[in-house]
């Protein structure tokens, strides 16, 4: 597991990206630290990603992290105190760290959040489980809560991750250039046109001819065009938007 290591790459003088995650499922996020994009981006020093284990920080005698809920109801909850202890022991740094809470009633992640989050120094992703945590911790330490979409999961600790996955491939220095990902679905508004590799001809079905032509502003306008069609047709909330 990489470690914090400051806020400058010091061999390329890239800004790192510092990542706690706060879990009772440690290990669930560690099994991708080392893999695609994220694994890279870590190894490149570009980006720091600790999980840090809530449980660690209970006081309680038998360990626990939960409770029954007040008023009721099936389920258990997250304790306010291991939570806050754990976030207080993160504070180190001078500036206050971003805290997000993964919560189905958060508001929806999209493309233009990852973007404003691959700009922060550092970010604590909060992952709830059982039937969440205690509201009065939450008030006191969360900045946004962020949902991956109208369904419930166990646990914050997938949401948390395909969050850093999509931040994590804009910072400087993770993929070989800037187009490597402003070209692709949703970052300016329209999904991406179709794409062909070789060869140019496969089960009697060639590839539009215009791409074989090498005439490049006619390439360029023909996946304009295609952008504007695909994202009419598969997402028209989003063209109207
Ligand atoms: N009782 C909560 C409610 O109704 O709002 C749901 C709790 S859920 C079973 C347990 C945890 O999973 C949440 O605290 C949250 O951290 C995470 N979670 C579940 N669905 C999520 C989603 N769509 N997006 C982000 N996090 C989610």
């Amino acid at each position: 597991m990489n470690r914090h290591s400051g806020k400058i790459c010091r061999k390329s003088k890239v800004k790192i990206l510092k990542i706690d995650i706060m879990t009772l499922f440690p290990d669930m996020c560690r099994a991708v630290f080392n893999e695609s994009i994220i694994g890279r981006a870590i190894n490149n020093g570009i980006l720091s990603v600790n999980a840090v284990n809530i449980r660690d920080y209970t006081t309680d005698k038998h360990g626990n992290v939960d409770d029954t809920i007040y008023g009721g109801g099936t389920g258990m909850l997250m304790t306010a105190q291991p939570v806050f202890d754990c976030y207080k022991a993160l504070c180190k740094d001078e500036t206050k760290p971003h805290v997000i809470y993964l919560s189905p009633q958060g508001k929806v992640f999209t493309q233009e959040k990852a973007r404003e989050l691959a700009k922060k120094e550092h970010i604590i992703f909060l992952c709830g489980h059982y039937e969440g945590i205690d509201q009065r911790v939450l008030d006191k330490i969360v900045d946004e809560e962020i949902s991956i979409g109208d369904y419930v999961l166990t646990g914050g600790e997938l949401p948390a991750l395909v969050c850093i996955d999509a931040l994590a491939r804009m910072l400087d220095g993770v993929l070989p250039n800037e187009e490597a990902y402003s070209n692709d679905s949703l970052y300016n508004g329209l999904l991406e046109e179709p794409q062909y590799t070789k060869p140019a001809v496969w089960e009697g079905v060639s590839v539009p001819e215009v791409l074989l032509s090498g005439h490049h502003a006619n390439i360029e306008k023909w996946r304009k065009e295609q952008q504007v069609e695909v994202t009419k047709r598969k997402r028209p909330d989003l063209f109207r938007n």
